[in-house]
């Protein structure tokens, strides 16, 4: 698979490390809120990008931290700890708030279809780990102690900046004076890996280690938990643009300083949803999660189709008349679908075309647009309906819209109703196909069909029997 890889800035073949594995770290969500609609972009990005190289053949172990510390409100270490901001907003403790707010996020995953990564670990349940990086990381003078919390030097890599998507003025070396400015960093970029003095004293978890009573950094988390799940080389990293720098720059700084190796080559970034407006927000205008689309009477899976439909490295703008057209446009997709036949037999030199149109489209950086199109070509392809459906349920593996089970729901609710008056009539013209194609007496069938389709019926075989809608 090609993808584009913001560290060498080109799109990269995905090659594994060793032993034929894809070993795949996605950041988690910070769990003090309700995930926006463009965090969620993010995650089914993700998530089509392991089902993409699933179906490719790669074989992929997932792992995904839970930020339930260390991230404040300004990823550049200023401000309040957003879970004890959480805690407050909602007069609970900061456990409840992240329990309450894990539940949600993973709640909204299955609502989209995003699968759950093989590994979900907490950032407050591997404390200790951090504790032992930092030390080492102190040991080898990556680390220093200033004012009671302990940094990472970033004067120590020998490439810090390894993103190069910042200006030079951002990397200036050495303290600015003003305020949010923390007066014990050596450099301007340096950041905490363990915090003893906070300017909020009443953060709520605090652990005991050799530095003093206290609580992580963000950054040390994913170095972390990437590092004691996945093992010391990683074959791909993932998350949201905004990510790029400090997280993962510092990610990297912080590892490869702990491992005296390079630590993960193929870097996936996904660009942001924006609103009309801007920058999607938590807290200014209508904040946007996957509930209020449900109450404003959106299928989630409309919402994954909508992001589908764009390329992962575009900037999206969301508005209701956008998600409008892709509701309409999933809507009629699925009606598409719940028409086809189940006739025939899988036609494997017929589907092959198909097959490779969308295998290219996955490999060619994730082209999921072109994926959707593959789908559409299908369904216009002069195939039987048991081959069509099948390379729909194939695809689907990938796209995970929720296609065939949302046909079934449209033919269920669409269903005859016992006391419709033709149904016996109906009924018996289909038992009478039934056993026309068991004497294989295929004109006589077709007949019957025909008959039937002219009164409005549609049937579809299954292996269970025949079905029918009535139009
Ligand atoms: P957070 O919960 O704030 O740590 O963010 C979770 C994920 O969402 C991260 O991978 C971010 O990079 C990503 N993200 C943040 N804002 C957006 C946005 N507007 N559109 C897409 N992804 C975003
Ligand atoms: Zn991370």
């Amino acid at each position: 698979m090609l993808l584009y890889n913001t560290l060498t800035r080109t799109r990269d073949e995905l090659i594994p490390h060793e032993d034929g594995k894809i070993r795949m770290y996605t950041c988690g969500p910070t769990v003090y809120h309700f995930a926006h609609i463009g965090n969620l972009r993010t995650y089914m990005m993700e998530d089509v990008l392991e089902k993409a190289l699933r179906y490719l053949g790669y074989d992929v172990t997932r792992a995904m931290n839970i930020t339930d510390v260390g991230h404040l409100t300004s990823d550049a270490d200023e401000g309040e700890d957003k879970m004890v901001k959480g805690a407050k907003r909602e007069h609970k403790t900061v456990l409840e708030i992240a329990k309450q707010y894990t539940d949600a996020f993973f709640a909204d995953c299955r609502k989209l279809n995003i699968r759950k990564p093989d590994v979900v670990v907490p950032a407050t349940s591997e404390v200790s780990e951090f504790i032992r990086v930092i030390e080492r990381l102190l040991e080898t003078g990556y680390a220093y102690e200033a004012g009671g919390n302990i940094y990472f030097d970033t004067s120590k890599p020998k490439q810090y900046n390894v993103f190069h998507d910042f200006g030079e003025e951002d990397l200036e070396e050495g303290v600015r004076e003003g305020v949010g400015v923390d007066g014990n960093k050596r450099n301007k970029t340096d950041f905490v890996l363990w915090f003893t003095k906070s300017k909020f004293e009443d953060q709520e978890l605090k652990w005991d280690s050799p530095f003093g009573l206290g609580y992580p950094g963000w950054h040390i988390e994913c170095s972390c938990i990437s590092m004691k799940y996945l093992g010391e080389y990683l074959d791909l990293h993932c998350g949201g643009v905004d990510n790029i720098f400090p997280h993962h720059t510092n990610e990297i700084a912080q590892s490869e300083a702990y491992l005296g190796h390079p630590w993960c080559g193929a870097w996936f970034h996904v660009a942001h949803l924006n609103t009309a407006s801007g920058k999607m927000s938590k807290s200014k205008g209508e904040f946007l999660t996957l509930s209020l689309l449900e109450s404003k009477g959106y299928d989630p899976l409309a919402y994954r189709f909508f992001c589908l439909q764009s390329h992962y490295r575009k900037s999206l703008v969301f508005t209701y008349e956008n998600l409008d057209n892709a509701a309409g446009a999933y809507a009629k997709l699925v009606s598409k679908i719940a028409a086809l036949d189940h006739d025939g037999d899988f036609d494997e030199a017929g589907a092959k075309p198909y097959l490779d149109a969308f295998r290219s489209a996955l490999e060619n950086d994730l082209n999921t647009s072109l994926a959707v199109t593959a789908l559409y070509d299908v369904l216009k392809a002069p195939l039987n309906g048991k081959t069509k459906r099948d390379l729909i349920a194939k695809f689907d593996t990938v796209l995970s819209l929720g296609l065939l089970e949302a046909a079934e729901k449209i033919k269920e609710k669409d269903a005859p109703k016992a006391d419709d008056p033709r149904r016996a009539e109906i009924e018996r013209m289909i038992a009478a196909r039934a056993e026309a194609k068991k004497q294989k007496n295929y004109a006589e069938a077709d007949r019957i069909r025909a008959e039937l389709s002219a009164m409005g019926v549609t049937l579809t075989d299954t292996k269970d029997g025949t079905t029918y809608t009535i139009a």
